[in-house]
């Protein structure tokens, strides 16, 4: 079977070069979706894995606009529709100064099957800029907003493909997005998801990637007779899916003790709770980028550069950015007795951190069946939409805990091996069949 995998990632790197975040995404599914396309004589003959690692269409894009000392900027703007085999292609807008077209490869390919596992009728898309959004005041942010959606607009569509928010773009800048959108288009539609409550956003949006991470551990933690009360959690990162996290972690009795910035973690013992949760909110607010703030503030010890999988936990939870917790982070866990490893950002792990985890048969889930509440609430914003009616907090709620536990359930059922769940096998494999068997259904288009 391996062979079957290097020859296939032979011919994607060499028709992909130079795009080595897409090749591990794209390994990742491969190597767990080989031994379903090998026996299904079906999904060979249409060349159904040829086709679903390439993009239906990818556009590229320039994005003038005027910083406030009247300097003309240029960024880089982009969209990858990559799967519309199960719905609208669907999928977050990442500003961030390392954003190239690769990255957005990848980030669209984990959605195709994400998006999938959420049950609902999405495909899978992504897109951004490599902008960096540090020190940008508000008048620029709207300003690059309106420029990027000046081009964007002619491509996306409640029908056609529904952008969110990702890394660097929160409600904020979906409003400026919203704002174009409906300006050019002449029409109010759910074409983006993210927005505002008064304005068609779903209640629990800005919660859900956070929540629904919680949840899915919570489910993973049950199958061994345990749950998150009392235990102690390391989450990395400050933004929304930390704070999302943050917040119902402590409401099922969990001691959040870590979050970290670029510029390194705060490790507070007493937990990330109450109103320390809310200054995460100001400190994403003020841009600066650091959560040191947090160390002076809530008098807590500050480590300059570090990441935050030094401190011995139970639950450690990597809410950042990809590739950010590597072969010795594992270790270093693995060491300290750490019991659980969930994804909440997009492929934070490395894969040999990963073997590592799974080897030690601890839990470990992948970002694209554990961080799929955001997106799931999204679809659950354009289904609100759709019947133009606001749903309220509670329902929401309960829909998204449920699409966890499904989720949950689909990995169980496509991963279990010998009385271990490997998570990343059961998310990649009943991802994948309903988008090929939508495939086989359509043609070859
Ligand atoms: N960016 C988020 C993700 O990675 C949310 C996407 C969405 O809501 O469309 O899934």
């Amino acid at each position: 079977m391996s062979s079957a995998v290097d020859s296939f990632m032979n011919y994607v790197v060499a028709k992909n070069p130079n795009e080595p975040e897409f090749h591990q995404a794209v390994r990742e599914v491969v190597e767990s979706v080989m031994p379903v396309v090998e026996s299904t004589p079906a999904y060979k003959r249409a060349k159904i894995l040829e086709r679903i690692v390439e993009p239906e269409r990818a556009v590229s894009f320039r994005v003038p606009w005027m910083d406030d000392r009247g300097e003309i900027r240029v960024n880089k703007g982009y969209r990858v529709q990559f799967s519309s085999a199960i719905g609208p292609y669907k999928g977050g807008l990442r500003f961030h100064a390392n954003v190239t077209l690769g990255t957005l490869k990848f980030l669209g390919f984990e959605q195709i099957f994400k998006n999938s596992l959420t049950t609902l009728p999405m495909g899978g898309g992504k897109g951004g800029s490599d902008l960096d959004p540090r020190g940008m005041s508000d008048n620029e942010m709207m300003r690059f907003c309106q420029a990027f959606m000046g081009e964007l607009f002619r491509h996306i569509g409640p029908d056609t493909d529904v952008p969110a928010g990702d890394i660097g773009v929160g409600g904020r800048e979906i409003g400026y997005l919203f704002g174009t959108y409906k300006k050019l288009a002449k029409e109010f539609t759910g074409v983006l998801t993210g927005k505002n409550v008064n304005w068609g956003g779903s209640l629990v949006r800005p919660e859900a990637t956070g929540f629904g991470v919680t949840y899915f551990i919570e489910e993973m933690l049950k199958t061994k007779g345990d749950s998150l009360k009392g235990k102690k959690v390391s989450l990395s990162g400050f933004g929304n899916v930390a704070w999302g996290a943050a917040l119902k972690m402590q409401e099922l009795g969990a001691t959040v003790v870590t979050i970290s910035g670029p510029d390194g973690f705060i490790h507070d013992p007493n937990g990330v709770k109450g109103e320390k949760i809310d200054f995460m909110l100001q400190m994403r607010a003020s841009g600066r980028d650091r959560v040191q703030d947090y160390a002076e503030k809530f008098k807590v010890e500050f480590h300059a550069g570090k990441r935050p999988w030094m401190v011995p936990v139970d639950v450690a939870v990597p809410c950042a950015i990809q590739n950010e917790l590597d072969e010795n982070d594992a270790r270093t866990l693995l060491k300290n007795g750490v019991k659980c490893v969930c994804e909440a950002a997009n492929m934070p792990v490395v894969p040999k951190a990963v073997s590592l985890l799974q080897e030690a048969k601890i839990l470990f889930a992948p970002g694209k069946a554990a961080n799929a509440g955001g997106v799931a609430t999204s679809g659950l914003e354009m289904s609100q939409n759709a019947q133009h009616l606001y749903w309220s907090r509670e329902e929401v709620d309960a829909r998204l805990k449920q699409i966890m536990q499904r989720i949950h359930q689909t990995c169980a059922t496509y991963g279990t091996e010998q009385n271990y769940v490997n998570y990343v096998k059961g998310a990649n494999i009943g991802g994948f069949i309903k988008v090929a068997d939508a495939m086989l259904d359509q043609g070859l288009v």
